[in-house]
């Protein structure tokens, strides 16, 4: 595993929802590069903000796979500023 990757890190700090949505929009563009895969989440991919903001749920989550060998889950919910971004192995 590379520990540099630059494509799937994640910052080290507190997260807030803009950084849910810049990883977000980041990674579906990586996707769409083929330097990342997307797993499967709660929407698709291509229209998750829309989605999201109609709050038919109380959490999505999404999980990608990293072109190093990381894979990554996210989530959002509605009711907190606080996203989940993080490794899963
Ligand atoms: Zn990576």
């Amino acid at each position: 595993m590379n520990n540099k990757c630059t494509f799937c890190r994640i910052p080290d700090r507190e997260l807030n929802t803009k950084d849910y949505f810049d990883k977000m929009k980041l990674w579906r563009q990586f996707v769409t590069e083929g330097l990342m895969k997307f797993k499967g989440g709660d929407t698709s991919l291509e229209k998750f903000e829309e989605e999201i903001s109609r709050e038919l749920k109380y959490t999505y989550y999404h999980y990608f796979e990293c072109n190093c060998g990381r894979s990554i889950k996210t989530g959002v919910c509605i009711r907190s500023s606080v996203p989940i971004i993080e490794y899963l192995n």
